[in-house]
């Protein structure tokens, strides 16, 4: 009888590895540094390694494991395991990553994009518990999103499904983005968005508190303008409020054509709690268009935090198998 999974999320600093159970509850836990100069070899045999370590640790027989599953920083093609490129890892080819994992393990192997795998997470175990129709969305150094129907994922025709955060929200003369556009969402509601509107109030001398944050750290982090706003501080409330206005806006227009019952946002920025959540409610509610959408649809702050991906990347494998 199979009765583990092993849930793995490869990011471009850490390849973070958890041993789970049939109910996603996190037996073991493992995480090393990505070796991204040793190629897609390097970093695909120190997964394979990594797993190998992680069962003799945990005293389980691999006849045990009905299979890996993993969350990597780009799109994928889900149904064969390829990833297309990964900018992160460097892997600018397509990898056969489902083939070459499962010749050196000897388990199923399952792939899906990290957004997605968090997504999942939290539907399977997280915030999203019970919601079969539920958007993901994570406020880091860029704006991730996994929206999930009807308990799938939607990959779409490219593997890009659910690129929340480079939806256009100002047309002309937005902030540029790292995909070669202006005006995404990403430019306004992730972390990077919101030090640089932090740095640019404390140089420009509106904001005393972040411009003696500067001072004093010789840089401005997300979290300083989030202290600073809760504190008061007229021009970092007015930063934050940015933020809200524009991501409840994208998820009007999201939940007007796909009517989920949850939002579930995560994060680093998330952790300003109901400070920014309030205002992101309040924008939504404006802009939604069907009164009883707006009362049914819950926007709720992520529970999982890092283990949203390793989680998530379970039940990849988990959703395969009936019942063990
Ligand atoms: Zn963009």
């Amino acid at each position: 009888m199979k009765n583990v999974i092993i849930g793995v999320d490869v990011g471009g600093t850490a390849i973070k590895m958890a041993l789970l159970s049939l109910e996603g509850n996190i037996l073991q836990k493992e995480q090393k540094p990505t070796p991204v100069a040793e190629g897609e070899d390097g970093v695909i045999q120190k997964i394979a390694q990594m797993a190998d370590d992680l069962l003799k640790r945990a005293g389980v027989e691999k006849d045990k494991v009905a299979g890996i599953g993993i969350g990597v920083p780009g799109p994928v093609d889900a149904q064969n395991g390829i990833v297309q490129e990964a900018v992160n890892l460097h892997w600018k080819k397509p990898v056969s990553l489902r083939e070459r994992l499962e010749q050196m393990s000897a388990l199923p192997v399952f792939v899906d994009n990290d957004a997605n795998t968090a997504a999942l997470g939290e539907m399977w175990r997280g915030a999203g518990q019970g919601a079969r129709n539920l958007i993901a969305i994570t406020l880091g150094t860029g704006v991730g999103g996994g929206v999930i129907l009807d308990g799938r994922i939607v990959h779409g025709m490219n593997g890009v499904g659910g690129e929340i955060g480079h939806i256009t929200m100002e047309p002309a003369g937005g902030p540029a983005c790292n995909c070669g556009k202006t005006g995404c969402l990403e430019t306004y509601a992730s972390a990077t968005a919101i030090i640089r509107e932090g740095t640019r109030a404390a140089k420009e001398g509106t904001s005393p508190q972040l411009a003696e944050a500067l001072a004093r750290q010789g840089f401005i982090k997300a979290q300083d303008v989030l202290d600073a706003a809760k504190a008061g501080d007229q021009a970092a409330v007015a930063i934050v409020d940015q933020a809200a206005f524009y991501l409840g806006l994208a998820l009007s227009h999201l939940a007007n054509v796909l009517d989920p019952a949850k939002f579930v946002i995560g994060g680093g920025v998330s952790a300003a709690g109901e400070f920014l959540f309030s205002r992101v409610r309040e924008s939504f509610r404006r802009f939604v268009t069907f009164s009883y959408v707006a009362e049914s649809c819950q926007i709720v702050p992520a529970t999982l935090g890092n283990d949203a991906g390793v989680i998530g990347a379970g039940w990849l494998v988990r959703s395969q198998i009936k019942e063990c």
